[in-house]
């Protein structure tokens, strides 16, 4: 129920914009966003290398309402490319398709998404780009859009969500395609039409679609796995699931999100397991807020205090 609700407030614009200008808000957003610049997002990157963690460097933006706005967040991403190029970091980028506008005309997306791969890739090494998975509504466009693409440049890598249905389907065209893949559970509000509710059929397809993806006929096809999950369970059944099929440690890799589980992040490069932190940085941080206190409802209790506290003061 409250991560529901939670999920619908995210997409309100009005509670974006009281929300977003609240400085005690910001605080406690802190925890999961590396910063407003991305200065401060490379300094995050910059840690999290010496401890031996990658990370993928998403500018957080989501569905725009101009193209401007759309042009504004691929240049965006090219400059967070061509900095980690520069300074040498061991990180790629992640993008939203309605960072780039798909919600206002799909070929403006495409041709910014097809920017931002093509700038990426021209770097020396390239830049790896990831995009990240939205809404159930996208998943098609994204898939579509990513096959098309995905023919120009190797240079990217798409996300599946555990949470639909259609996942296991999307999965095989995925291991046609030889993609690197993210696997996550699923973050957006979603109708039981398309997607499980309930946390232990969520758990089960991750573990179906995962298995499928390190199978020998996907890891033989080029696909790269990362187990993007902060669950001691998926970690658990991933290791014993490597190690007893012989997968070799560099064939896949782990991922969390800045700000959770650190104690496990070090665990897992501590036991030789390649590791990518996912980094969040800017202004509009607050639908991305949202959704990690929906996946952890007691952490609103200290961001309600806080806003009312300000409010009355
Ligand atoms: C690298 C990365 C990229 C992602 N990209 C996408 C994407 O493109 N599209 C998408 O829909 N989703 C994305 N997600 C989010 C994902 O779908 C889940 O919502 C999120 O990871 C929580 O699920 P979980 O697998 O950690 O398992 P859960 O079963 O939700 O949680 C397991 C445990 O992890 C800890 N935990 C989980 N979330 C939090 C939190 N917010 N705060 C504190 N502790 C927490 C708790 O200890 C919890 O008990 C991404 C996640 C990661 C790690």
């Amino acid at each position: 129920m409250m991560r529901r609700g939670l999920l619908a407030a995210s997409r309100q614009r009005w509670l974006a914009q009281a929300v977003s200008s609240n400085r005690l808000a910001w605080l406690a957003a802190r925890r999961f966003v590396a910063g407003n610049t991305l200065a401060e997002a490379m300094a995050v990157v910059a840690t999290l290398n010496a401890a031996g963690i990658a990370v993928s460097l998403d500018h957080l933006g989501e569905n725009v309402t101009a193209p401007a706005e759309a042009e504004q967040a691929s240049r965006h991403c090219l400059e967070a490319a061509r900095q980690i190029r520069q300074s040498g970091a061991h990180a790629g980028v992640s993008v939203k398709l309605t960072s780039l506008g798909v919600g206002l005309s799909v070929d403006l997306a495409a041709r910014l998404l097809r920017d931002v791969v093509a700038g990426a890739a021209s770097l020396d090494p390239p830049v790896f780009v990831r995009i990240d998975m939205e809404d159930s509504a996208l998943v098609q466009t994204t898939l579509d859009l990513f096959a098309a693409m995905f023919g120009e440049s190797k240079n990217m890598g798409l996300v599946i969500q555990s949470y639909l249905y259609r996942s296991a389907e999307d999965v095989e065209r995925l291991i046609r395609l030889g993609a690197g893949v993210r696997m996550v559970k699923g973050a957006y509000l979603e109708p039981p039409t398309v997607a499980y509710a309930r946390k232990s059929d969520v758990d089960a397809q991750y573990i179906r679609l995962c298995t499928r993806l390190l199978s020998s006929e996907a890891l033989a096809n080029g696909v790269y796995l990362a187990i993007a999950t902060h669950d001691p369970a998926m970690l658990a059944w991933a290791k014993q699931f490597a190690a007893t099929q012989g997968i070799d440690r560099n064939r896949f890799e782990f991922q969390m999100l800045y700000g959770i589980r650190r104690d496990l992040q070090t665990a897992l490069v501590a036991e030789g397991y390649r590791m990518r932190v996912y980094v969040p940085y800017g202004r509009q941080w607050y639908p991305y807020f949202m959704r990690r206190l929906a996946e952890r409802p007691q952490n609103v209790g200290f961001l309600v205090r806080g806003v009312l506290g300000e409010l009355r003061s």
